[in-house]
């Protein structure tokens, strides 16, 4: 399988390239030259085997310079009992008659970034020895919350790997910081940027666009977000364990369709579900969620994406997000057309905004369904589902239960993707249910203990007292020299 950039056609990788490089040259996002295409066979294969397994075999159609005992491995490293405290890794719970959470928050961050972060590490390290490569693979992370401690806990001591990690001052909940300014490693870094997640999101774009020919010493520099090809591919998984879930349990039966509704911010969870669906998962429609920062529903509703709007703070942070990078890669699958995706790509970056033409938001529109859910929409879903299901959700995955109960089809089973523990956001939650929180979050994930009876994750837990290692602030202007000066010292 060859890896294409979505705006220049002549760049072509080998996948082990792909993962170690993260971003084509020309900023373009590398994609599969086709989707693998799986039969009922393989399908029915999946239903008794365990997460790695599945991991592996789903994996190896997309990174096919690994062998699948190599994914296998990895698979068990990434998804075992030493890293998430479910045996299913990603188990699906039904809610209500025909919806269900597909809970992807049982690793070591709570959050869903670790079924693909727990991987990457593990695919890059190997892409490093496969090429041959003798530089030090330094990792830039930009974060709205989720990603930098996921991308931390699956490259600390990596050999190898350094890793930088950028997240928004005040961008992010309590939890979350503390969860990033406490991470121990001899290969971390961590700042805050005084900015949002954009802002941060743009510097490291831009740091590799200013490091593409600057010699840095024997450091290379590469990505864990979400715009790597190697977190792409493992989020494809979780799509297929949901069905073979379904199935197993006779809530459907194989080749019935399903629908799947994303709380999105970067577009990178629900792609992978456009993967699946393009493989020939039985996928129906894609509900792609947003809270109060909509740029994606106007997108899909009108065919014109214009970040030019008012940037919200939410109580779902990981999805306050208005340039949603792997929305390119979709664009690019569905125009097969380089050009293209790189003249709308200049135009947001010139103009601001990009409208698509008719042919395209048409078949953009077959699959994908959207919708958004503000903060007392959420908080009003999360007070509801306890009192009527005893199901406590986070503030992100009460946004796409509140999008999927206006898309639910009759007769067809729709899965809302769970995307973080309730428990790193206590106080949105607390509030949601009605109780009056005081400002420390510990006392308060005993206080949701007490009042829900849920297990507060081990991790989180054990944050309380840890030292804070990492208290560097800097000016969104300042990223590129604050890399220089780490990877040139
Ligand atoms: C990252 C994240 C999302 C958004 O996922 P994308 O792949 O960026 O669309 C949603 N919820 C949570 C909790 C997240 O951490």
């Amino acid at each position: 399988m060859k890896y294409y950039s979505t705006r220049d056609k002549s760049v072509s990788l080998s996948a082990a390239e792909a993962v170690k490089m993260g971003l084509s040259r020309d900023g373009g996002l590398l994609t599969p030259e086709q989707i693998p295409q799986i039969d009922r066979s393989f399908l029915e294969s999946l239903i008794s085997m365990d997460y790695a397994q599945r991991a592996a075999k789903v994996m190896a159609l997309y990174l096919t310079d690994y062998t699948e005992e190599e994914l296998l491995t990895f698979g068990h490293n990434a998804y075992g009992p030493e890293k998430f405290d479910d045996p299913a890794a990603a188990p699906v719970r039904k809610v209500e008659d025909g919806t269900y959470c597909l809970e992807l928050w049982h690793g070591p961050t709570s959050a869903f970034k670790d079924m693909a972060l727990q991987m990457l590490p593990q695919l890059l390290s190997a892409a490093l020895r496969k090429t041959g490569e003798k530089r030090t693979a330094c990792i830039l992370v930009a974060t709205s919350g989720d990603t930098g401690k996921g991308a931390l806990e699956g490259f600390k001591d990596v050999k190898g790997t350094r890793i930088l990690v950028f997240y928004p001052k005040d961008g992010v909940s309590a939890v979350q910081e503390l969860q990033m300014v406490t991470q121990e490693g001899d290969n971390v870094g961590v700042a805050s940027v005084v900015g949002n997640f954009d802002d941060a999101q743009t510097g490291v774009k831009e740091i590799f666009a200013a490091c593409k020919d600057k010699d840095l010493h024997g450091a290379m520099l590469s990505s864990a977000n979400s715009i790597n090809i190697g977190r792409l591919a493992p989020q494809v998984v979780y799509y297929f364990r949901a069905y073979g879930d379904l199935v197993k349990s006779g809530r459907i039966r194989l080749g019935d369709v399903v629908d799947y509704t994303v709380p999105t911010g970067n577009f990178g969870d629900i792609l992978a579900g456009y993967f699946a669906r393009q493989m020939g998962l039985p996928v129906g429609r894609l509900i792609c969620a947003s809270n109060a920062n909509d740029v994606l529903t106007e997108f899909l509703t009108t065919g014109r994406y214009d970040k030019r709007r008012p940037f919200y703070k939410t109580t779902s942070p990981s999805m306050d997000i208005l340039v949603s990078s792997n929305l390119e890669r979709l664009l690019y699958l569905v125009s097969q057309d380089a050009s293209c995706v790189e003249r709308l790509m200049r135009e947001l970056n010139t103009q601001g905004w990009y409208q698509v033409s008719g042919w395209m938001l048409e078949r953009l529109r077959a699959v994908f369904g959207c919708g958004c859910c503000d903060d007392a929409g959420a908080a009003e879903v999360i007070g509801r589902v306890w009192r009527e299901h005893k199901y406590l959700c986070d503030p992100h995955t009460a946004v796409a239960w509140a999008v999927a109960e206006k898309h639910t089809r009759e007769g067809v089973p729709m899965v809302v993707l769970s995307t973080a523990s309730p428990y790193k956001f206590p106080a949105a939650v607390l509030h949601a249910l009605g109780e009056a929180s005081g400002d420390d979050e510990f006392a308060m994930m005993e206080q949701l203990h007490a009042l829900t009876g849920m297990d507060i994750p081990k991790n989180l837990r054990g944050l309380e007292g840890r030292p804070v290692l990492h208290t560097d602030v800097i000016d969104k202007d300042a990223m590129l020299d604050y890399v220089l000066s780490d990877v040139l010292k």
